[in-house]
């Protein structure tokens, strides 16, 4: 008996090892065709510099749908289709900031209307500044201190965290709802300081919410530098700002998930891996989250071309609406839900095309451990990191269809330098790591399609 249980413990070792063998060398292969053969590079500069950023309901927009459907066609996907979805028609258009200073002339500075705020319908509004740090000091503010005013949050974006996405977390609330506090103690205006890692001057917009029943006052964002300066101004000197705004929103308009699959060989079930196709409507939309687009039609494209025996269905959702709604990710989960349709799994990336270090995972304890015991496989390729557990904007909402959610997790460095900005474009963007990131996913892939439960 003890001979028969220690030669199973040894050949059940041998398969294991043999197993494990066979997947690293498939993942030698997925990494050698993506990195010397891989298109995301090229479609991605396509992408930005033929269409440029594509704000959910802009023309761009409906040509970046059309570049999809084209692009995993091209890819070689057996089904191609558009997911009908209702978007908001956010509109920006002509604004200013100008700040008095003690010698009574106006100086422009650099801003951006944070995204869904209501502007000043084109016609100057002038009021005091009133400078806090936090939400907090502002809880603490005397209501009469705020009425009339133009409050200007100098929230800093904490440095200390090593992975930015938990500083971007932790400082994010101030973007959302700093304009209903504000107009909840009477102030007309408020102007954040950007949710940025830099210490430059360009401001980074992003979705602020209103609160039903509270006044809609403008809410917009300036750069670090001219936050940190106003608020050093203000303390030797009464200081006043004229904001002159136009942007609205515009009621909701049709726009569409793009998807395309490659069918199972064995099973129904579904493997969807996805970024989201909109973006804000300064710079290219390049690492946010062109990137993601790119990569994961590269993962399909790459199942294709090696000829991959995918056992699941792989299907590429290039969600609509990430930005100021998230609607395209609520409809297609609402979709699967209606159609009880089974999605296993589900990989985002919208965190940059950045050098892949991990994946958050969002799933059972048990199901992590199994991935967690593909790390050996992955560390050739500098993925090391899975304690992450935020898996992606877009397929969370996938959760109630009880989906396990997995995000790639990029080097943070950069990312909160140039999110949402004008600088987001394509020549931020380096080909070997954007193809690194395409490749890992790709891997993930694979394994989940060969062994999950
Ligand atoms: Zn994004």
């Amino acid at each position: 008996m003890k001979k028969l249980v220690l030669t199973l413990a040894v050949s059940s070792s041998i398969f294991g090892f043999a197993q494990s063998k066979q997947d690293s060398i498939k993942f030698k292969n997925i990494s050698d065709k993506i990195m010397t053969e891989g298109q995301a590079y090229d479609w991605l500069y396509d992408l930005t510099k033929n269409i440029g950023h594509r704000l959910s309901g802009s023309l761009a927009n409906e040509k970046a749908v059309k570049w999809a459907e084209q692009k995993l066609k091209e890819a070689g996907a057996d089904k191609v289709w558009l997911e009908r979805v209702m978007v908001p028609n956010w509109y920006r258009g002509d604004e200013s900031l100008h700040i008095k200073s003690a010698d009574g002339t106006w100086k422009n500075i650099k801003m951006l209307s944070l995204g869904n705020s209501e502007g000043t319908k084109g016609k100057d509004l002038i009021g005091e500044i009133l400078v806090v740090n936090s939400l907090e000091e502002f809880a603490k503010t005397p209501t009469e201190k705020v009425k009339g005013k133009i409050v200007l949050f100098n929230n800093e974006f904490p440095q200390e965290h090593i992975k930015t996405m938990h500083a971007y977390s932790q400082a994010g609330k101030v973007r959302r709802v700093a304009a209903t506090e504000v107009a909840k103690k009477g102030g007309k205006a408020v102007i954040i300081r950007s949710l940025s890692s830099a210490y430059d001057d360009v401001p980074h917009t992003g979705a602020m919410k209103y609160e039903d029943g509270i006044e809609k006052i403008p809410a917009i964002a300036i750069g670090p530098k001219s936050a940190m300066e106003l608020s050093e101004l203000a303390k030797t000197q009464q200081i006043s700002a004229k904001i002159n705004s136009n942007c609205s929103m515009k009621g909701v308009v049709r726009s569409y998930n793009v998807i395309g699959e490659i069918t199972g060989k064995e099973s129904k079930n579904v493997i969807v891996v996805g970024g989201h196709l909109d973006s804000w409507d300064v710079g290219e939309g390049a690492h946010d989250d062109g990137a993601g687009i790119v990569q994961s039609i590269e993962v399909l494209k790459t199942f294709k071309n090696l000829n991959i025996p995918n056992r699941n269905t792989i299907r590429v959702v290039c969600f609509a609406n990430e930005e100021n709604g998230v609607k395209g990710g609520t409809a297609y989960a609402k979709s699967i839900a209606e159609k009880g349709e089974k999605n296993i799994f589900a990989i985002e990336s919208d965190t940059g095309g950045f050098s892949p270090r991990g994946f958050g995972l969002d799933m059972s304890d048990d199901k992590k451990e199994i991935i967690k015991s593909w790390k050996t496989l992955f560390l050739p390729y500098g993925v090391y990191d899975f304690t992450e557990t935020y898996a992606g904007t877009d397929i969370t909402p996938m959760k109630s269809t009880g989906t396990d959610l997995a995000g790639l997790v990029p080097d943070s460095q950069r990312y909160f330098d140039i999110h949402h900005t004008e600088e987001d474009t394509f020549e931020k963007v380096n080909r070997r790591e954007l193809l690194l990131g395409a490749t890992v996913m790709t891997q993930l892939v694979y394994m989940v399609d060969q062994y999950w439960k």
